[in-house]
């Protein structure tokens, strides 16, 4: 049997890691980057290129270079995050058939997965040039507040790549299984996790080898991307001001005001001022304009204070759901790229009140968790046992749009539970379920999963026809549904067929093979 790799599939970076021995080690793409940028292109020739060589083309070819995709994966096109994506990339979304989000490239519309499943055979290639045999499996990381949809279409973007993924395994968790290994005393650890496109938090317990996630919260539409957009805003802003252009419709310049902002950031994590030069950005009747400014870091600080503050919410509805308060933690583990940032590290230190753990590579080690589960999953890390939770209430609508919930937020996983619902009108044959994932108390507020209908009922009173709704949660956090009727009456109890739950989004199991083979075909 080939290895299971663990692959940290990154809304910036994504990075492979096998277990060598004991020990997680990550390994370099072909470029010699320990990290590949998470970004795919297509060339003249409709070739698909991806990683370094994307990212070096992307301002010259900026329609055709999708960066990001991990925030559309997933989603529908009417979802406000993905408005939010559409307003500064400079490629297409499109809305698919179902209304998801997907990306128009020269008039071919591609799904979320597909791109991703670019970026995984990247990784995949990666590692089989390491190991120098096949790789045909993989745990996969994907934020803990990723719901079932965004979860499922990440294992089909591994399906497509030509990988089976064991494990989808939540980024925090990831992040603590890297730690514990090294750190196996008793202790609480709080993962901080800020990447390019989303923010977690995660309150685990290691005891005596078992990593125990308590509670774990999140916003999936808060990342690195948000601090450069008003950056963008910042620099775009002041430049209409001064010339009456607004550099946002003009695709080439918004790409090359995104790759300034970015560096800006990042530089400003060390220095506390930087020079942002763009010459030649746009033009009027007076010819060529230049943008030129200085930004300082206080600067930045101010205009990401509204960001900075979204912080706090999930770190503090963590704590609470854990049961623990910031006395309570015994480490601060920061992860993704965004805690370099000076301002979200003392935004932690404010919440958590104690100095992060330092020596921990906030870009590697997702994937080296992601690598010692691989290890877990495969065995030959007996000594390590993972309970992970479900970060979403799980349930169907009930009557005047409420949300009956089924399976709640921060339940252990895997787990099974069932609820019974009787029947509302007199002689009635059939009953409508549809499934929500989320925190609201109004069923429609929340993620709608899908729909079935279970028929056949016996004819009954109302009330008196009785359905069982089971939902089975994977380790994964994939759920699966079937309902029963289970009334007593003439006969006595009868069970009607089980029924799958019609997804409301993704790709169907053709789709899937077809966009595999075209892959392979390259
Ligand atoms: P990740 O998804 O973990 O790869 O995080 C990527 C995000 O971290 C991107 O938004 C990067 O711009 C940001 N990032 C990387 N390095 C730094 C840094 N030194 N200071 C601030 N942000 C950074």
């Amino acid at each position: 049997m080939g290895r299971i790799v663990g692959i940290d599939l990154g809304t910036t970076n994504s990075c492979v890691a096998v277990l060598d021995g004991d020990e997680p080690l990550v390994i370099h793409n072909q470029e010699g980057g320990r990290t590949t940028p998470s970004m795919v292109s297509w060339n003249a020739e409709g070739e698909a290129v991806v990683g370094a060589s994307s990212k070096r083309q992307m301002v010259t070819n900026p329609k055709r270079t999708v960066f990001g995709v991990k925030r559309l994966i997933g989603r529908k096109v009417s979802d406000p995050s993905v408005q939010a994506v559409i307003r500064t990339s400079p490629y297409r979304v499109v809305a698919a058939r179902n209304g998801d989000a997907w990306v128009d490239i020269d008039g071919t519309a591609r799904s979320p997965q597909e791109i991703s499943a670019h970026i995984l055979a990247k990784m995949k290639k990666v590692a089989e040039d390491y190991l120098g045999e096949p790789v045909t499996e993989a745990v996969v990381t994907v934020p803990a507040y990723f719901d079932d949809v965004q979860r499922q279409a990440t294992k089909d973007a591994g399906a497509i790549a030509g990988l089976t993924v064991r494990g989808i395994l939540n980024e925090p968790t990831a992040a603590a299984l890297a730690y514990g290994v090294h750190h196996q005393h008793n202790q609480r650890l709080a993962v901080f996790d800020l990447g390019g496109g989303t923010f977690d938090i995660s309150i685990l317990a290691i005891e005596n080898g078992v990593f125990e996630v308590l509670a774990t919260h999140g916003d999936t539409t808060l990342g690195g991307d948000d601090f450069d957009r008003v950056i963008i805003d910042l620099l775009a802003d002041g430049f209409a001001a001064q010339h009456g252009l607004d550099l946002r419709v003009d695709t080439v310049a918004l790409q090359r005001l995104k790759e300034a902002a970015e560096r800006a950031k990042i530089e400003l994590s060390s220095a506390m001022s930087t020079d942002i030069n763009l010459p030649f950005l746009a033009a009027n009747s007076g010819g060529p304009l230049h943008l030129t400014r200085e930004l300082q870091r206080g600067e930045l600080e101010r205009a990401c204070r509204e960001l900075l503050e979204r912080l706090d919410a999930p770190c503090r509805q963590a704590l609470s759901d854990a049961h623990c308060t910031a006395a309570d933690i015994d480490q601060v583990l920061l992860v993704g790229g965004m805690t370099r940032m000076p301002a979200v590290q003392e935004r932690a230190l404010a919440i958590f009140k104690k100095a992060p753990s330092k020596g921990v590579n906030p870009d590697e080690i997702v994937a080296m968790g992601a690598a010692v589960h691989s290890g877990v999953m495969g065995g030959e890390l007996q000594e390590v046992v993972l309970l992970d939770v479900t970060p979403h209430n799980m349930g169907v609508k009930v009557t005047g749009d409420r949300m009956s919930v089924i399976i709640p937020a921060n339940t252990s996983i895997p787990v099974r539970a069932k609820k019974v619902f009787a029947t509302t009108e007199d002689r009635q044959t059939f009953v409508a379920i549809e499934v929500f994932q989320g925190n609201h108390d109004g069923a429609s507020k929340n993620r709608r999963l899908g729909r079935f209908v279970l028929g056949d009922l016996r004819p009954a009173p109302r009330g008196a026809a009785k359905v069982e709704v089971s939902f089975t949660l994977d380790a994964n956090g994939i759920l699966e549904v079937t309902a029963e009727e289970v009334s007593a009456g003439e006969g006595g109890p009868r069970k009607a067929a089980s029924v799958q739950l019609e997804a409301s989004s993704g790709l169907t199991a053709d789709e899937i093979s077809a966009l595999g083979k075209q892959l392979l075909l390259r």
